[in-house]
């Protein structure tokens, strides 16, 4: 039943994803980032502001599944959040993926929960984590860190 569920909410991001587009004010951060074990590729747009607050965030891209709807629910989750509270999203996600651990309050990965049973595709776990390698590189790029 629960998987179910998952594959459905892992559908409906991967059909109608959202923050799908492009930032293209002065001062927005643009940042490539290709997985090179499943061919899915993604540019990262993102506007931090002064307050080191992610204003906005956008994604461009092509894959799989598995990886354009770990995108959706990225930016859903990461957008409005501070830099520093989005690499402990980062962080919780990651350890979900490689170590299966659901973090306690489940509420925390918000749709992103549903790739939970991504943990036990070892192959998929590049196709999960490309938004979020994304993310944490253009925030390691740009000295956000
Ligand atoms: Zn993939």
């Amino acid at each position: 039943m629960l998987e179910n569920l998952y594959k459905q909410i892992v559908m409906d991001h991967y059909k109608k994803p959202h923050n799908k587009g492009k930032l293209t004010e002065e001062g927005a951060l643009q940042l490539p980032y290709k997985n090179p074990t499943c061919g899915d590729v993604m540019v990262l747009y993102m506007n931090v502001d002064e307050n080191r607050r992610i204003k906005d965030i956008k994604f461009e891209g092509e894959g799989c599944s598995i990886s354009m709807a770990s995108c959706s629910m990225m930016t859903d989750l990461v957008k409005g959040k501070t830099v520093d509270e989005a690499k402990k999203i980062i962080e919780m996600f990651n350890d979900m993926i490689k170590k299966g651990e659901i973090p306690e309050d489940e509420d925390a990965l918000g749709d992103a929960l549903a790739l939970s049973g991504v943990h036990k595709l070892k192959a998929r776990h590049n196709c999960s984590l490309l938004g979020w390698n994304g993310l944490d590189k253009a925030l390691k790029q740009n000295e956000l860190q």
